[in-house]
């Protein structure tokens, strides 16, 4: 995701004159053609007259259970719905990925256009979503049923207008965007399904307006202490893995990091022990790290290392019994980092589909699918469904549909202007 004041830093509001070099005035001069032909204009009403249509299909997606790992089932609605909107060659990838082509005047460029499936919702969520009157309340409604909602209102109003494109569009319905998915519907679409077939990459992210075009590096452990564990009377005097694990968490929780560039940590789950009167044998903790730049990562990986080990040997070290704690390290994500510069035609044409709609749309910095080809030196940003999210990532997440259809217009025309030569 990009949106919420723990991931976004707004570097910069792009509008008007603010970007008045070279590098803009082809992007602009190509949208502002755009805009003056028939099948655009009809794209850009149709989006706006459907945007009823896109929020009951962004419920209706929603109240699809998506765990990460577990796609399958709003998968399979999705890709009814691409072959419902005559997308060509609809798929599903050796990872769960729905593919669905849209055939230009030439196979090449190549623009990708995806939305992610998944949840961070575990299995047993009520999905079921509430709605009063703009508000809409369930869990993903915004991250990322409005990218998928959107996805899909794009393939619609490209289809009723009979837009004709230059190039040629894949729709993408990804898996493993969030949390322990580490990308991984990203690395199979690249590496594998599509590998050397993309030219550009969009990820439409849940909501706002903004334009993402640096990718925030992350990496994350799942850290395992072990101990013979025992009775908590009878065995008194033996290490303790969750004595340990919190000797460590209290190091952690100290980390100083740079604000510039924006550099982060997180315990985010713990868990161990058998019961109140056990020595336990094992405790376990998540932890999810992120920089948008390689080397403060690198740092904060070190000292995140130093920090577990050194709690272990203390541990240890309290109860004279060296070594019978031990520790496992396991990395369970790690996402490059990357940009796309802010001159990139993809960009600029990004803040020229803004300008053109009328939109301010700020560069942001997030941690999403564009990673993956940002990494790989492909032309990537995520952009923002529109509309306004809150609480991303919490049960009570809630999606504002006032206009939200700005949002759709935006995918629209930026899909269109990606899809010229
Ligand atoms: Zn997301």
């Amino acid at each position: 995701m990009i949106r919420g004041s723990h991931l976004v830093v707004a570097l910069a509001v792009v509008a008007g004159a603010g970007v008045a070099g070279a590098s803009a005035q082809e992007p602009r001069r190509t949208v502002a053609d755009l805009m003056q032909t028939a099948g655009v204009k009809a794209a850009l009403s149709a989006a706006r007259a459907n945007e009823p249509q896109a929020i009951d299909d962004q419920i209706r997606f929603c109240e699809i259970p998506a765990p990460s790992f577990k796609e399958t089932a709003r998968g399979a609605e999705l890709r009814r719905t691409f072959q419902d909107l005559g997308l060509q060659n609809v798929r599903v990838d050796a990872a769960g990925n729905v593919v669905g082509d849209r055939p230009g005047a030439a196979q090449r460029p190549r623009l990708v256009v995806a939305a992610h499936l998944d949840t961070v919702f575990p299995d047993g969520t009520d999905v079921h979503v509430k709605r009063e009157g703009a508000m809409l309340y369930g869990p993903g409604i915004g991250d990322d049923c409005r990218g998928l909602g959107v996805l899909v209102a794009t393939i619609r109003a490209l289809k009723q207008a009979s837009v004709q494109t230059p190039g040629s569009i894949t729709f993408v319905a990804n898996v493993g965007e969030e949390g322990l998915g580490d990308l991984r519907g990203m690395k199979q679409l690249f590496n594998n399904t599509m590998k050397g077939q993309i030219d550009r990459f969009v990820s439409i992210d849940s909501t706002g307006l903004s334009i993402a075009n640096v990718g925030v590096a992350s990496r994350r452990y799942r850290v395992t202490f072990k101990g013979p564990g025992g009775h908590s009377f009878g065995s008194f005097g033996l290490a303790n893995p969750i004595d340990a694990m919190g000797r460590a968490i209290a190091k952690i929780a100290e980390f100083q990091v740079p604000a510039e560039p924006r550099t982060t940590f997180n315990v985010g789950r713990v868990g161990g022990g058998t019961s109140v009167n056990s020595i336990p044998f094992e405790a376990w903790m998540e932890v999810d790290m992120r920089s948008s730049d390689r080397a403060p990562l690198a740092s904060l990986d070190a000292s995140f290392n130093k920090a577990v080990d050194a709690a272990v040997a203390e541990e240890n070290a309290r109860w004279g019994t060296p070594g019978v704690i031990s520790v496992v390290k396991d990395v369970v994500g790690d996402r490059p980092a990357g940009s796309t510069s802010s001159d990139a035609a993809i960009v600029q044409t990004a803040i020229a589909v803004g300008e053109a709609l009328g939109l301010r749309l700020g560069l942001a910095e997030g941690s999403t699918d564009a990673n993956l080809p940002m990494s790989l030196h492909i032309p990537a940003i995520t952009i923002g469904g529109g509309g306004r999210g809150v609480d991303a990532h919490a049960l009570t997440e809630a999606f504002d549909t006032t206009d939200s259809w700005k949002g759709t217009q935006n995918a629209v025309l930026l899909t269109i202007a990606l899809a010229q030569k």
